[in-house]
C-alpha cells in the first residue's frame, strides 16, 4: 500500500499551505514541484503573490527547495527570484532527485515533504522516498495532454477527497 499514490494533504494552490500548518505537521522542509505547482508552464518568473507566500515560509521557519523535473532554465530562475536552492531533471517519480534535495537541506525524511500538481510524478516520488505528499490543483491545465493525464488522475483525487469528508 506504501506505493499507492495517495496524497496525504490536498490543497486548492500551493499559496493555501501555511508555515503554521506545516509546523502542526511536524513539517520543516517544503519541497516544490514548479510547473503548474508554484508556476504555470511558460511563465518567466514567479508573481508576486508567490514572492509574498515564499517570505512568509521563511519567517515562518520553514525551509523550501525547487524539484523540478523539467530540463529548462526555469527552475534556476525561479529558485533564484525565490531565493531558495533547487534540483532539475529531477525525474520523478525516481525518487535520486527528491533524495539530493532532502540530504542539501539537511532535513530528515520524517520532517519533509513534497508538494506538486501531479499524481504520477510528485506524489509517487515522495511515496517512493517515504516522505508525506501534498497535492495541488495544477494552475492551468493549458493544453490537451494535461487535460487527459488530469483526467486519468481523477478517480485518485476524488478518492483522496472522500477519506476527507
Ligand atoms: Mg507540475
Amino acid at each position: 500500500m506504501s506505493f499507492f499514490p495517495m496524497p496525504d494533504y490536498k490543497f486548492k494552490e500551493i499559496l493555501q499551505v501555511t508555515p503554521q500548518f506545516l509546523k502542526e505537521e511536524g513539517i520543516g522542509c517544503l519541497l516544490l514541484d514548479l510547473d503548474n505547482t508554484i508556476s504555470p508552464y511558460g511563465t518567466s518568473g514567479p508573481t508576486e503573490r508567490v514572492l509574498k507566500w515564499v517570505q512568509n515560509m521563511k519567517d515562518g521557519g520553514i525551509t523550501l527547495f525547487i524539484v523540478s523535473n523539467s530540463r529548462s532554465s526555469r527552475p534556476a530562475i525561479f529558485a533564484n527570484a525565490m531565493g531558495i536552492e533547487y534540483i532539475d531533471r529531477a525525474k520523478k517519480p525516481l525518487t535520486d532527485g527528491v533524495e539530493r534535495a532532502i540530504m542539501r537541506t539537511g532535513a530528515t525524511k520524517e520532517g519533509t515533504a513534497l508538494a506538486g500538481d501531479q499524481i504520477f510524478t510528485d506524489v509517487l516520488a515522495s511515496k517512493r522516498a517515504g516522505i508525506r505528499s501534498i497535492l495541488v490543483e495544477p494552475i492551468k491545465l493549458s493544453n490537451p495532454f494535461f487535460v487527459a493525464r488530469y483526467i486519468i488522475e481523477l478517480p485518485f483525487r476524488r478518492e483522496r477527497k472522500r477519506r476527507d469528508d
